[in-house]
């Protein structure tokens, strides 16, 4: 094998997790001496998509969020209405586009971080450590090779698999149509796809404009049009006569499963973002687990001991919880529109978050359990224990 050139540090894929480990990096004094090499094959300077997120007080990325309430509703079937009072926790949105030129020009800034525009062909696990092999700059190695483009399978029979899949438009109405104080997180108040979790998630950035996705968990895509009319049917039924025009388009995909992932595959790999298993099995938000757990890793490099974020018995119980969920909407035990208007309306909000970010107590796990329709979430334990 050819020479390979060394770094301390090399980050495959420069999307929300390669770039958020690069950033953190280029803040750390004590990582400002570790030359690190960043690997992206696109030039990641488009709005692909937006990233919600709650969070407790201040945030990393504050200053160039596009969104950030202090309220939130929870729309059932039936369309009543729950309002959400956040606080201490807040929802904020970040768009793609923002976040790609924030962190990217806080990297540019620092002289030991390389942007290295190629594709990674293949990290090749050898005798001597892994292989970096690119498709137009050669073969590179380092101490600590982390790697987001890693795409696990998510199709295994013996795991809960479901995904989470949206449309949505970024749209501009003729006259005042939204209340801008208060985001819908789950609108179940629209026809549900064959039983299918469906709602429409909805984002006031002004009275005037929105961002309106039409999102369903379930096991297949739609065809491309579908989420069209479903969108569309819903735009003109909520905004009535008033006209509106669309200025962006997203679709999405993201796997929920609970898919075991080898985050740490060599001594030297390292997998973070989605192909570490950041993702939450039972919503699909991703964001902020992988800043969470990227701060660990940070500490980590800066403590020079392995850089890994270890699960812990809390994380093991909470991704239980998520089999069990994905369970109950995969076997449709539960109408999935009961099963989130009902955690929601009897929990607290500032509850339910921490339970979804896997900081509840095991006393607070069984109040949370207490308020489900318990004959269904058994069957659904029993399965996953029995799979298991
Ligand atoms: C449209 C959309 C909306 C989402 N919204 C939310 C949300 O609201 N909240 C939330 O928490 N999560 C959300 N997610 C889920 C998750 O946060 C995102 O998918 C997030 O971008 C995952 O980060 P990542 O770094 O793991 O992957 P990515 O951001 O996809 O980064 C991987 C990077 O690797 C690069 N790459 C791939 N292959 C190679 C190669 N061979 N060589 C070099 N580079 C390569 C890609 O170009 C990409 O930039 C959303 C996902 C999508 C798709």
């Amino acid at each position: 094998m050819p020479n390979s050139q060394k770094y301390d540090i090399i980050i495959c894929g420069g999307g929300m997790a390669g770039l958020s480990l690069a950033y953190y990096i280029s803040r750390s004094e004590i990582l400002s001496q570790k030359e690190v090499l960043i690997i992206e094959s696109e030039k990641k300077d488009k709005n692909d998509r937006t990233w919600g997120y709650w969070e407790k007080g201040p945030g990393e990325f504050d200053e160039i969020l596009s969104g950030n309430w202090q309220k939130a509703r929870i729309n059932n079937h039936f369309n009543e209405s729950q309002i959400l009072e956040l606080h201490p926790y807040s929802y904020k949105l970040l768009k793609g586009e923002h976040f790609y030129k924030y962190t990217q020009n806080a990297i540019a800034e620092k002289s030991n971080i390389t942007w290295l525009n190629d594709r990674v062909n293949e990290l090749m696990e050898t005798r001597d450590g892994t292989r970096v092999i690119t498709a137009h700059n050669g073969i590179f190695k380092a101490d600590h090779i982390f790697d987001s483009i890693f795409r696990p399978e998510f199709d295994s029979p013996q795991n809960q698999n479901l995904i989470q899949h949206f449309k949505g438009y970024l749209i501009e109405t003729k006259s005042d149509s939204f209340n801008p104080e208060i985001p819908d997180l789950m609108n179940f108040a629209i026809s549900q796809n064959q039983g299918d979790c469906t709602f429409i998630y909805l984002m006031p950035f002004s009275k005037r404009k929105a961002l309106v996705e039409y999102t369903i968990f379930s096991e297949k895509l739609l065809n491309k049009e579908e989420y069209d009319i479903h969108l569309k049917n819903y735009l003109n039924q909520s905004l009535k006569n008033t006209q509106y025009k669309i200025l962006e388009e997203e679709f999405g995909v993201i796997p929920m499963s609970d898919a075991k992932i080898n985050s740490n595959p060599n001594q030297d790999h390292f997998r973070i973002g989605t192909a570490g298993g950041y993702t939450n099995a039972a919503t699909g938000y991703t964001f902020a687990k992988t800043q969470k757990s990227l701060k660990v890793i940070i500490e980590n490099l800066e403590k020079g001991i392995k850089p890994l974020h270890v699960v812990g018995k809390s994380e093991r119980r909470h991704e239980i919880y998520a089999s069990v969920l994905l369970n109950v909407l995969i076997k449709k035990r539960y109408p999935a529109h009961f099963v989130f208007s009902e955690l929601y309306r009897k929990n607290d909000s500032t509850t339910m978050f921490k339970f979804l970010d896997g900081e509840t107590n095991f006393w607070q796990e069984l109040k949370i359990m207490s308020s489900v329709r318990i004959k269904h979430f058994a069957k659904a334990l029993f399965q996953v224990i029995f799979d298991n």
